[in-house]
């Protein structure tokens, strides 16, 4: 059995873990990390998850932790686990460089996988994304994205990296990523990707790629429709995580092609 320590276990992500997990049968939510004000009585007779508030405390060696809270508990937890030697997944996002250099500072210690969207549909996305951009090399891309109304950062995460992956492959600039575009004037460049983010009501999470040619259009959308699709690809990590050697990963060490 995997014991789990969830740190922003009071969450939406985090009561999604728990969920899947309980569904498992071969992990166990052994301790739920949480804001002070969100701590709660453990139960008297054993069952159901510890809670507190100090991961350092909380946490003991064999646990796998799992991190869906805020950027600078991120930071923190990962800090934690590379003292502690315990595995890591890192699933929060709104991270600046800074924060993102700290959570790779602590897979030189233990294993860490780091993934801005864990649903294997996302996955599946992100591979056709790469073969829509070898076919259609001179077509204008720009990218979606829709969350419910308490998402606290935008463009998302996932848009983020749907971006870096496409201007990457083309040999774009970090400047071509456009974050919508209030006070263009002129015409669309070519180099150029824009972002656009829709907030409101309990939107789980929803990408579309939309490739523009002349007179057609190609798109490429995934649509959460439950947290279970990130948590499903979250216990798969944490299965992953558990037996690995210190190093930064991503899902696509977890899971290959063609293996949903
Ligand atoms: P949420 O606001 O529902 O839950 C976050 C929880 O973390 C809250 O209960 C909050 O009090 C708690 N928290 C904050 N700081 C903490 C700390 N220092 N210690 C312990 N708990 C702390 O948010 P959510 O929808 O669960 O999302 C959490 C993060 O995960 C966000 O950054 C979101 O964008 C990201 N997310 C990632 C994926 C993915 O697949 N990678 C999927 C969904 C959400």
């Amino acid at each position: 059995m995997i014991s789990l320590v969830v740190v922003g276990g009071a969450g939406r992500m985090g009561r999604a873990i728990a969920e899947a997990a309980a569904g498992a049968g071969d992990l166990t939510v052994r301790a739920c990390v949480v804001r002070a004000a969100e701590t709660r009585a453990s139960d008297p007779a054993g069952d159901g998850p510890v809670w507190g508030s100090d991961l350092a405390a909380v946490a003991r060696p064999g646990d796998v932790v799992i991190e869906f809270s805020s950027p600078a508990a991120a930071v923190a937890t990962a800090k934690i686990c590379a003292e502690q030697g315990l595995p890591l997944v890192s699933g929060t996002t709104g991270l600046d460089a800074d924060a993102e250099s700290g959570i790779r500072a602590a897979a030189t210690r233990v294993p860490v996988l780091r993934a801005a969207n864990f649903s294997i549909g996302v996955l599946a996305l992100r591979r056709a994304l790469d073969a829509v951009l070898t076919a259609l090399p001179g077509w204008d891309l720009e990218i979606v994205e829709r969350h419910h109304r308490g998402k606290v950062d935008a463009p998302s995460g996932t848009a983020l990296e749907l971006a870096r992956r496409a201007r990457t492959q083309r040999g774009w600039g970090e400047e071509t990523v456009r974050n919508g575009r209030s006070g263009r004037t002129g015409p669309r460049p070519d180099a150029e990707i824009g972002l656009h983010s829709l907030r409101g009501g309990s939107w789980i999470g929803d990408h579309a790629v939309v490739f523009a040619g002349a007179g057609e259009w190609v798109e490429l959308r995934h649509v959460a429709q439950d947290r279970g699709a990130f948590a499903h690809g979250v216990l798969r990590a944490a299965r992953f995580v558990a037996d690995a050697a210190p190093g930064l990963y991503t899902l696509d060490d977890v899971i290959g092609t063609g293996d949903p």
